[in-house]
């Protein structure tokens, strides 16, 4: 696979919110998650991913604290 933007560079990762090949120079690391470098949107939804991850995290947490006080 061919980056995205540079198609005479092999991709170094998949952007896992569009899942369009990235060379080093096109991707960026968020948590462990590779991303387009340039693309905003891509950005929102990783955003939203973490969001929701902590949200989740909380709910363990919550169920985890009732289930102690029990
Ligand atoms: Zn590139
Ligand atoms: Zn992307």
């Amino acid at each position: 696979m061919k980056c995205y933007n540079h198609h005479d560079r092999d991709a170094f990762g998949i952007c896992k919110s569009c899942g369009k090949g990235l060379c080093l120079e096109c991707l960026k690391e968020e948590n462990g998650t590779i991303l387009c470098k340039d693309n905003p949107k891509c950005s929102v939804i990783s955003k939203k991913c973490c969001i929701l991850s902590f949200l989740s995290f909380l709910l363990l947490l919550t169920i985890l604290i009732m289930m102690i006080i029990d």
